[in-house]
């Protein structure tokens, strides 16, 4: 069994938010990410481009 887990801080200048994440799957990863932007940075999950989510899938690690 493997999981997905993201750290907030690991975005560029997000080095100050303590959030980190942790899934069994990615697809459940990505709804934690899209809430905590949505709620913690005031961010709208919709308007991200398709660069900004690949960029956050190279942020993502497989444990
Ligand atoms: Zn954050």
């Amino acid at each position: 069994m493997t999981s997905s887990s993201y750290a907030c801080k690991d975005y560029p200048e997000m080095e100050w938010c303590p959030g980190t994440f942790e899934a069994t799957t990615e697809q459940e990863l990505w709804s934690h990410i899209e809430l905590h932007a949505s709620v913690a940075h005031g961010e709208n999950p919709a308007d991200w481009a398709a660069e900004d989510r690949a960029f956050l899938q190279t942020l993502i690690k497989q444990t």
